[in-house]
């Protein structure tokens, strides 16, 4: 009898312990988790959304960087500046400056816009489905200040499979 005792305390024990370190790790998960949504960018800024109106934009981006990032529009292949850029940098967003691509994961698409497989940090590229011209494709633009950036297809190379089909009037280049 007295060794059950002993053994129902030290199960009991042993839960205890087990409950406390899982809220442990929990805990230390949900920090990780913290950190990453307060998404730190390169140059230490938090994200945090920039929201101006229409006439704002209008007054501090050009005709066609408006056309493109504000209404979703789409300059003509193999005219933008950044197509055939193949300099060491990296590429920000036209409206905010929030870096998004790198040279490193640029590549060579034949479409005649800048084509990158993966974003710099997947939080700093959000996602919609787009359905205009009877097509459904997904839109990506910058989690910032939501400026429109182009389309991604999942007919890219390795590793990700993924292409990002980008303005070159969307970005920014900073070579490094
Ligand atoms: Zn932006």
């Amino acid at each position: 009898m007295k060794n059950i005792s002993i053994l129902c305390a030290v199960i009991l024990f042993a839960a205890i312990s087990l409950a406390f370190s899982c809220n442990q790790a929990k805990a230390v998960t949900n920090k990780t988790m913290t950190n990453k949504s307060a998404a730190i960018t390169t140059k230490g800024d938090t994200i945090k959304k920039i929201v101006k109106s229409e006439a704002e934009w209008k007054a501090e981006l050009s005709d066609e960087a408006f056309y493109v990032l504000r209404e979703q529009g789409t300059e003509r292949a193999f005219t933008g500046k950044y197509w055939d850029n193949k300099k060491e940098g990296i590429y920000t967003c036209g409206g905010c400056q929030l870096p998004l691509f790198s040279s490193a994961t640029k590549f060579k698409s034949g479409t005649g816009w800048p084509s990158f497989y993966e974003p710099l940090e997947a939080a700093y590229v959000e996602e919609d489905v787009d359905n205009s011209y009877g097509m459904r494709r997904v839109e990506v633009h910058c989690a910032r200040c939501h400026g429109h950036l182009g389309h991604v297809f999942d007919d890219g190379p390795k590793p990700t499979g993924l292409r990002y089909c980008i303005n070159s009037v969307s970005l920014q280049f900073e070579e490094q």
